[in-house]
């Protein structure tokens, strides 16, 4: 039987020559590389992520990649032979790599943070919750219209009575200190939780508040150190110039890193909690000077328009994509 007759939604086994031979390097990682290829059948790119070792994580992946979600990455196989994920390929790599070549606006701040909270709220959902443990900017991929999608869930696990450094050095090994809790270190650390991942969420929040690298410079022992000890990234490094409506994302910022775990709000909680700078898109999209002025009346009314219906924007052409807007679905009421 044809590899491609296999039932729908199926994960599929790729081969290699699949793939059109040129083979685009995209990153080259600690764990392997990965890819953008073109499958010869469907005429379409995707990611090829290649793992140096272990098919076993593959394998794993496997089992949640049935899942699907606007905010997180589609996994459409496996390719066995190159020990490799094919994924979904984002045009506009990591936002890892697009802090750092852009200057964001702060509506285009809002909108990531707030989708990666759906996103991650997703993943939460299920029952029980899928624990992401690697949420970091590198895993959170960018589109062509700049929307994101989470990356790379599923492949770390912590399991019932597993070594704890040996956990501990998944986690490290990926140059994740700065997003992993105070309480993993502690001498007989819980197994992780939820509250994990939102502690790597309020470092995200600050990357993308900041466009800043958290820690920047210091030694893996210092990280831990100062962050056992409650330090955080420096809040001043917030651009002063910021609309008000940040205060209230500073706030619930400070609360996703807390110290004390149970204090870190659940994702549901904190979409809610987001209703005050989701209508701070909208406002902020309306007063923008340089929007308004890319914009005629009739534009504007169809803007104003999809804002109640969809809350879908108009998307402006001729500019640079940071201009486009299209904000998540899932805002609240
Ligand atoms: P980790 O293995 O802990 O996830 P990482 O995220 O730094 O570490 P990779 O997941 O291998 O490393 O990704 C490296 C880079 O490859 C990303 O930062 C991104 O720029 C690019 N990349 C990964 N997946 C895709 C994809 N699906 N589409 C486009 N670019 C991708
Ligand atoms: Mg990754």
């Amino acid at each position: 039987m044809d590899r491609f007759e296999q039932a729908p939604g199926q994960f599929r086994n790729f081969q290699k020559d699949d793939f059109e031979a040129d083979w685009i390097k995209v990153a080259e990682c600690r764990f392997g590389q990965v890819y953008q290829v073109k499958l010869k059948l469907w005429r379409e790119k995707f990611a090829l992520k290649s793992f140096d070792t272990a098919l076993k994580i593959i394998e794993e992946v496997s089992n949640i990649a049935k899942l699907k979600f606007k905010y997180i990455m589609c996994i459409y196989g496996m390719c066995s032979e190159a020990t490799a994920l094919v994924m979904e390929y984002m045009s506009n790599g990591s936002l890892n790599n697009l802090l750092v070549s852009h200057t964001l606006m702060w509506p285009k701040k809002f909108q990531m943070i707030h989708e990666t909270s759906l996103g991650m709220n997703f993943l939460h959902s299920m029952k029980p919750p899928l624990l992401h443990l690697n949420l970091k900017t590198s895993n959170i991929l960018v589109d062509d219209h700049l929307h994101i999608k989470i990356s790379d869930f599923g492949l770390i696990h912590w399991e019932e009575g597993m070594n704890k450094t040996l956990f501990i050095e998944q986690l490290t090994a990926r140059g994740n200190i700065s997003y992993i809790p105070p309480e993993t270190f502690t001498q007989s650390p819980n197994p992780p939780g939820t509250t994990f991942d939102v502690y790597s969420f309020g470092i995200v929040m600050w990357e993308i508040l900041t466009q800043q690298k958290p820690h920047a410079g210091c030694s893996v022992t210092t990280v831990l150190l100062q962050v056992s000890q409650g330090k955080r990234p420096c809040v001043e490094l917030i651009p002063d110039q910021r609309p008000p409506e940040c205060e209230q994302m500073i706030s619930i910022m400070k609360q996703c890193w807390a110290q004390d775990h149970t204090e870190r709000p659940q994702f549901s909680v904190f979409i809610t909690a987001s209703k005050e700078y989701i209508s701070c898109i909208i406002q902020l999209m309306l007063n923008t000077e340089d929007i308004l002025s890319m914009l005629s009346k009739k534009d504007f009314g169809s803007f104003r328009h999809s804002v109640r219906r969809e809350h879908v924007y108009t998307q402006f052409s001729g500019q640079k994509r940071l201009l486009h807007y299209t904000v998540a679905s899932g805002d609240p009421e």
